[in-house]
Parts: C-alpha cells; structure tokens; sequence
C-alpha cells in the first residue's frame, strides 16, 4: 500500500537518509526544504514527488519557519513525517507533529507501513535492543543520524516556494577567543579567581589586572561548573585543568585540596584571602590576607606606576 511520508529537512546532508527510508518502506516523498537555494536543488535530486522549499531569508536560520512548516503539516494529509536529529530540523518537526497531531518520536532507524498501522524502529539499551513502536495516528519521528549518504537521486521533482514570514528574529556576536583555554595549560602566569569573587561584573576587574600581568585566566571549580562565569576548560584541580604556570595568582580562593591538584606543578602559588585560616595559605608560597576588592585595584594600580 502506497503511503506518503513528509521530509523536514534544513540541511542536504539530512536527505539522503530520510528518503532512502522513506523509499524503502515503498512511501511517496515529499520534502519541505527550509533553507537556501542549494538544499532547494539538493531536495529535488531525491526522487520526492515534490519539494516545498521555504526560503531562509538572510541572516535568519530555519527554526524562524516553523509556523509556516507547521501550516504545510496542518493541511497535509501525510501519516509520516521525518527529520534529521539536527536541533533545526528536529524544532521544526516538532512544530509540524503539533499541527498534524502526530506522536514524536526520536531515534528512528526504520518505519514502515502495517496495514493502517505505522510501525516505527529504533534502538535501546545502547543498540542491544530494537523496539519497534506502532502507531495508529500520524507519527513524526527523529531520525537517529544523518550517517550513511546511501545514493537516493531520482529525476527532479517539482520545487514549489512557499512564501512565509519568519518571526524570529537572530542576533549574532562573535565570541572571543578569550572564552576557551586554548592558552591556559602552556601559561607563564595564570590567575585563577574563586568564590571569594561576589558578582560576575567583578571578573572584568580581575581581567584587567590580568591582562596587564599578561597572564590567562582560571577559576575554582564552582565559578564554572555552578556560578557558569567561564566555560569549564577554565577551571583548574583534579577534575579540571592541570596547568604550570611560574605564577599562580589566586584571588579568594580557599585552597581545598581538589583545586590545588591542578597547579602542584606550578613554580609558586600567591594566594590572597581575606581569612587568615584559608587552606590556601598551608600550601602557597606567598599568602596575602587581603580584601581581593583591595588588593586587585591596588596592584593594578602600582603596575601602571611601574
Ligand atoms: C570530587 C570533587 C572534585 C573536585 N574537583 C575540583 C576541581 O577540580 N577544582 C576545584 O576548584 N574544585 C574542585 N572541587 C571543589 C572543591 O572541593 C572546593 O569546593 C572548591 O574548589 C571551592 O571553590 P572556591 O575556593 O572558589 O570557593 P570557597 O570554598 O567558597 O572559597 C572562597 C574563598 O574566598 C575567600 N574570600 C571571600 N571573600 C573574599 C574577599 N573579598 N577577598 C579575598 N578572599 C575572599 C574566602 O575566605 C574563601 O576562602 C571538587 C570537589 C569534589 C568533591
């Protein structure tokens, strides 16, 4: 029995598996394209009966689609609809099993039609088990991988473009290179902050002091892992970095062992506490009992003077 199955694809990467399961089950394709002029082309090449392509206008990305996806789902008929696991692809089919009332499912490997039952397969306990789920209603499943370009070309099919509004708007900044830790392990001076730190508008404080000493930044772990003021490759300790600086500046930072398993290789450790009894100070080389909101400006200060 012929059957159609709807493609949601955002990228050509994510055709050449959801057709050649969508062929192999013997089901009509149609794609709704959502991207450039290219995937347009490449979506016409897979033997689809048709292609609804959505244009992604510039600057925008394909989720910024997906009330006019879910439109197309809405009015289709289709009991299958398919996408890729890419996070666009797979925001998109979401909205579109919303409009057509389909069960999602993710991690599809094969689906196949059983009378007027949808049968769907995927993979559990880490591939030690299929599970084949069977649908009554419509169904949108997630497909496991875009691995294995299996080679789908057909004659080209018919590409109808849908005119839609995108109401999302995108703004895109460049990150600095600064927020990855590329330098940290290799690091003459480094700077580590911790806890003692109160507000993430104070890092900027300790950046400048840094830059000035030309030293990388590194953190306790809670500054990264719980608090998310830098990425995690910039915390140092047993779990984190191990880095061996000639100086290791660290700014309330109370020294627990876990931490200073991440610089014993440094040659010497300058901690300032405002605590006297701060662990740090059993291991450092040079302790400093100090306010680090004193300290910081400070020694800023007295190497500008120098
Ligand atoms: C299995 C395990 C693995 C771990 N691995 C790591 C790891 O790899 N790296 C790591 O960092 N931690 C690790 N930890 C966590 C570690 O035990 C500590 O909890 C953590 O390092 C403490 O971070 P902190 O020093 O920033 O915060 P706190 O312990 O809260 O210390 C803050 C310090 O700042 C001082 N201070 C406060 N205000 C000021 C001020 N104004 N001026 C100066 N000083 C001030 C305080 O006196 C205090 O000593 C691990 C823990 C576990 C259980």
């Amino acid at each position: 029995m012929s059957f159609e199955i709807w493609l949601v694809a955002t990228a050509a990467e994510e055709l050449p598996p959801l057709a050649a399961a969508a062929q192999s089950g013997g089901a009509t394709v149609v794609v709704v394209a959502v991207g450039g002029r290219e995937l347009a082309q490449a979506a016409s090449a897979v033997g689809a009966a048709k292609v609804h392509w959505i244009e992604v206008g510039p600057g925008l990305v394909a989720e910024a689609y997906g009330p006019a996806v879910a439109r197309l789902a809405a009015e289709a008929p289709a009991r299958v609809w398919l996408s890729g696991p890419s996070p666009a692809a797979r925001a998109l089919l979401g909205g579109a099993a919303v409009a057509a009332g389909a069960a999602l499912v993710g991690g599809g490997t094969a689906v196949s039609l059983d009378g007027q039952t949808v049968l769907v397969e995927r993979n559990a306990l880490d591939g030690a088990v299929i599970e084949t789920l069977a649908a009554d209603g419509p169904v949108a499943v997630v497909w496991d991988s875009n691995e294995g370009q299996p080679d789908v070309s057909g004659s080209a099919s018919p590409v109808l473009p849908v005119a839609a509004p995108a109401p999302l708007a995108v703004e895109r900044r460049s990150v600095e290179a600064a927020a990855g830790a590329d330098g940290l392990a290799s690091a003459e001076r480094v700077v580590g902050v911790g806890r003692g730190v109160k507000a993430r508008a104070d890092l900027a404080m300790v950046e400048d002091l840094a830059r000035a000493l030309g030293a990388e930044m590194a953190c306790s772990m809670p500054i990264a892992d719980d608090l998310h003021w830098y990425p995690e490759e910039r915390y140092v300790g047993r779990s984190g970095q191990k880095i061996a600086p000639l100086v290791y500046l660290a700014l309330g930072i109370s020294g627990e062992p876990q931490h200073m398993e991440g610089v014993r290789s440094a040659k010497a450790v300058v901690a300032v506490n405002n605590n006297p009894e701060a662990v740090i100070f059993r291991t450092a080389t040079y302790g400093v009992v100090a306010d680090l909101y004193e300290f910081v400006p400070a020694l800023a200060r007295a190497l500008e003077d120098s």
